[in-house]
């Protein structure tokens, strides 16, 4: 196999706990769609993929894994009291004032400057809009070591198709066989392997078990905290 040069992460579940997160803003997201209706919006919880009870958002779900501009076309639909476009604009709104509270998986600053060290290049390809990322990043103080970054607004298409993953290639003058996806969530994996980069890495942070990651990941790690142990012992190109 090619030498692994650049990483793309995903940001929910994976670089970003995703219950801790994310479960506050998909409440008040909800209620707001439903026009203060409590029980419409524990109706748009559900269709969502959140549980209202528990907050336990299901793998693969529209607040899994969707962009702001599905949930709201699968809100609208639902009787949510607003037309998909407008919907849309509100929830960039809440999604950006949630990233204000999101919490991280690690010290991603120490993490990002260590992958740095190693000479890598690193992106963020997100089904999130492009400026909530970057708030992320910069808030989080990891932006000076961010190469590249792709919301689902950026113009390179959305998960799972390989466009995102493309644009990085591109970006940075590396080979798509040099390149290793980290994600949560199947629609990671599935990017990773329809722009037939090098690795597709499985994240258990997010809403998806081993079960669902492992027959599409070439590994499934508990956390991006393995991450370096995975690229130390990733077999050496130059050997074989
Ligand atoms: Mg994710």
């Amino acid at each position: 196999m090619t030498k692994i040069t650049g990483i793309l992460f995903d940001k929910d579940g994976t670089l970003l706990d995703f219950d801790k997160s994310w479960e506050p803003v998909n409440r008040r997201a909800s209620l707001f769609a439903a026009a203060g209706d409590e029980v419409l919006a524990d109706r748009l919880m559900v269709i969502c993929g959140m549980d209202p009870l528990t907050g336990k958002v299901s793998s693969g779900s529209l607040f899994a894994a969707a962009a702001p501009s599905e949930i709201a076309a699968a809100m609208s639909n639902a009787g949510a009291p607003f037309e998909p476009e407008e919907l849309t604009a509100h929830l960039d709104r809440f999604f950006i004032e949630g990233a204000e509270n999101a919490v991280a998986v690690t010290d991603l600053p120490a993490l990002f400057k260590r992958l740095k060290a190693r000479g890598l290049h690193l992106g963020i390809a997100s089904s999130d809009n492009e400026a909530s990322i970057r708030a992320i990043a910069e808030r989080m103080q990891f932006m000076p070591y961010v190469d590249y970054i792709a919301g689902y607004d950026s113009g390179h298409g959305v998960k799972p198709n390989p466009g995102m993953v493309e644009a990085f290639a591109r970006r940075q003058n590396i080979d798509l066989s040099e390149i290793a996806v980290v994600g949560d969530n199947t629609h990671d994996l599935h990017m990773a392997r329809n722009a037939r980069a090098g690795l597709a890495i499985g994240v258990l942070t997010g809403t998806s078990g081993i079960e669902a990651l492992e027959p599409h990941a070439d590994y499934v790690l508990a956390s991006i905290e393995e991450l370096e142990g995975l690229l130390d012992r990733l077999p050496d190109p130059a050997v074989s």
